[in-house]
């Protein structure tokens, strides 16, 4: 039994483990949109096995790589690792423990076995499990969807499926259209593929050339990506739904949102991501001297930074220099323990001398007589959300000033631009103007053969969920056009562990910091990667510390003689013995008592060991410990595969 808390109050409420139940405790991989096997190739690193980690994290997804670099890895958020307390020598306790940073690991096996190390080929080769080989034909793919996917699932008959936009939604949507036995071809206005990989996020966070070779192995799969070509102006909707057999739509949400306050229209004031995507394509904006950037979000970082160096650029000086004649100011509604961005971000951009104002919402942006930008008038914002943590911001109209400056970038969110609608799509309904309305797990339109992917399906959020919303609309596309449903059929393996031991002194391992370049480094080559990567030696060391939640003590209680060692010997505490009079009466637990207790009159007297699972650090002490081998250990493994049934 597990509970919550390990506090003895009066009414203990406990979980009794049912079907799926351990499944759940490997949160790293249920907190993945696509489900990648975290865990497992951490676990792998930490073994040594680099080529079959990059296998896992490959595996469910096209763009590992990228992800290794970028990804905002909800994995490390659901990390179990980050709530474990951490305790001095006298037992006192310090801070929770930080999480896996299982992004980095990600990033060192990709380094040695992704596109950025080898040819695209190679890559397919390796990877043939998940993907067939360069350009196979309809039988090689046919043969390659079998074991991909299984062997009941019968391919495609090779339609051409028609993709706007080639972020990672449109461009994982594609990748699993070939899997499928479809012909996919994407449509994409900028001159290069990859979307807000390539025009948004910063080349000093993701290398152009790795972006490309991920992209190369997506097209040697057969997937033709035609670049340059806009939707509603080069080729209309209407031409797509004629030509090929369904349309997927995964645009994103390419423009600025705006502020709506006085002086925002005019010269001196740009979209933060309009700036980022002219930077991207190499044609940056005459930008002032003097800029005041307005979000407190990742993308606002990402545009403080990219001018910060575009402007340290321009004049040749460091970090150290730059305020002497140029200002980057940040101006967030949150206080800085509230704002959004990755802690990360704010320290980077702190060293890359990025002044933040903390606490101001914009209140108008002033201009001269000329009608040029010369400052942004804030109040002071006293609270950014409510109790239920709703955006409701209450602002202080007695405590304003203007900060001068000269440019003013918006970066307060995006919207999406899907005027190219009217021309053959006026029978896709609107949710509210710009974002269609779509159906949540088969993200169809209203229209017959037009779904929906990535930021456009479910507003902004992160490249990983593009990936999962991707390769959604391709299963849906599949089952559209094939009248055969998709199942996603998933398997849970119990694997006993006899002698069942972990790295000496793993619990005590702290995070290892991934290293970076200097800041005057960073601004001297704007283009230079911040992160260097983990060598071998600290990849190992940090994958280490992954408490391996896929295994789990279990506890066989016809044996057990309620000596209560394996509690005593617990390090975290996590196991408790307690009268089973002390646990609240709950429809799932009462039938676990009775089994083994019967109708006893003197419950009150017996006892049960309460887990809590939060604490468990899978040490195997409770295991060595038991003299009556009542506890082992046992390794819970869940895969999952699309079945036509
Ligand atoms: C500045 C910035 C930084 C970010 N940083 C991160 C990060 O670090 N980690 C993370 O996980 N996520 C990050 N994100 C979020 C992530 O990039 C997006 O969630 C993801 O790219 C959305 O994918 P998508 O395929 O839906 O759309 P997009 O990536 O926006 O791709 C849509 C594509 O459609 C094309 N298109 C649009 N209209 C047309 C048309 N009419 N015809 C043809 N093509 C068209 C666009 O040019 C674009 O290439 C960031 C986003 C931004 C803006």
């Amino acid at each position: 039994m597990t509970s919550g808390s390990p506090a003895l109050a009066a009414d203990l409420r406990v979980d009794v483990p049912a079907e799926g139940y351990h499944r759940e405790l490997i949160a790293c991989q249920v907190a993945c949109p696509v489900h990648t096997d975290a865990r497992g190739y951490v676990r792998a690193i930490a073994e040594g096995r680099f080529e079959e980690a990059y296998l896992i994290a490959r595996g469910p997804n096209p763009f590992a790589s990228i992800c290794g670099r970028i990804c905002g890895a909800p994995c490390e958020a659901a990390c179990r690792r980050g709530r474990i307390p951490r305790v001095d020598d006298d037992g006192r306790f310090v801070a929770t423990d930080r999480p896996i940073a299982i992004r980095a690991l990600k990033r060192f096996v990709c380094d040695r076995f992704g596109p950025e190390a080898r040819p695209p080929a190679d890559v397919l080769d390796e990877v043939a499990d998940f993907v067939p080989p360069v350009a196979g034909g309809p039988e090689e793919i046919a043969a390659l969807v079998r074991t991909s996917c299984d062997g009941r699932l019968r391919p495609a008959d090779g339609q051409r499926i028609a993709i706007i936009g080639s972020g990672p939604a449109g461009l994982s949507a594609a990748h699993d259209l070939a899997l499928l036995g479809f012909k996919p071809v994407v449509f994409e206005r900028e001159p290069v593929a990859a979307g807000m990989l390539a025009v948004g996020i910063p080349a000093y966070r993701l290398p152009r050339a790795l972006i490309a070779r991920e992209v190369a192995v997506i097209e040697a799969m057969g997937v033709e990506i035609r670049c340059g070509v806009t939707i509603g102006t080069d080729v209309t909707f209407a031409d797509l739904r004629r030509d090929f057999a369904a349309v997927i739509i995964a645009v994103g949400a390419k423009g600025s949102r705006a502020l709506g306050i006085p002086g925002e229209s005019g010269p001196g004031v740009f979209g933060g991501v309009d700036l980022l995507r002219a930077v991207a394509l190499g044609e940056p904006p005459a930008i002032g001297r003097d800029i005041v950037v307005i979000g407190g979000g990742n993308v606002a970082f990402d545009v403080a930074r990219t001018v910060v160096r575009q402007v340290a650029l321009d004049t040749a000086r460091t970090a150290a220099r730059l305020a002497a004649t140029s200002r980057v100011r940040l101006v967030s509604l949150e206080g800085l323990e509230e704002m959004p961005a990755d802690t990360i971000e704010i320290v980077e951009g702190d060293e890359e001398g990025i002044e933040r104002l903390n606490g101001w919402g914009p209140v108008a942006i002033e201009r001269d007589d000329r009608g040029q930008v010369i400052g942004v008038t804030v109040r002071r914002c006293r609270r950014v959300y409510d109790e239920q943590r709703r955006f409701a911001p209450i602002f202080d109209d007695q405590d304003r000033q203007t900060i001068p400056c000269d440019t003013v970038l918006l970066a307060v969110g995006q919207v999406p631009v899907t005027g190219f609608l009217e021309h053959g799509g006026t029978d896709v309904e609107m949710l509210r103007p710009g974002w269609p309305k779509v159906a949540t797990t088969t993200l169809a339109t209203t229209a017959p053969g037009v779904f929906v992917a990535g930021d456009l399906a479910h507003g902004t959020r992160l490249a990983i969920d593009a990936v999962a919303s991707g390769k959604a609309a391709a299963r849906s596309v599949y089952t559209y056009l094939t009248g055969r449903p998709l199942e996603l059929s998933s398997m849970t393996t119990h694997l006993p562990l006899p002698g069942y031991r972990r790295e000496l002194g793993y619990e005590s391992i702290r995070r290892q910091a991934v290293p970076v370049r200097e800041p005057g480094e960073r601004l001297d080559h704007p283009e230079v990667e911040v992160e260097r990567g983990y060598d071998e030696a600290t990849a190992m060391r940090e994958a280490s510390r992954c408490l391996d939640c896929g295994v789990t003590p279990v506890f066989d209680g016809t044996r057990c003689v309620l000596c209560g060692g394996c509690a005593d010997v617990c390090p975290t505490e996590c196991l408790t013995l307690v009268s089973l009079a002390r646990l609240t009466p709950m429809p799932d637990l009462e039938p676990v008592i009775g089994a083994t207790l019967g109708d006893l009159p003197d419950r009150a007297s017996h006892s049960a060991i309460v887990k809590d699972e939060d604490r468990c650090i899978r040490c195997a002490l409770c295991v060595a410990r038991c003299p009556v081998d009542a506890v082992g250990m046992e390794r819970v493994m869940f895969s999952s595969r699309w079945v036509s049934p």
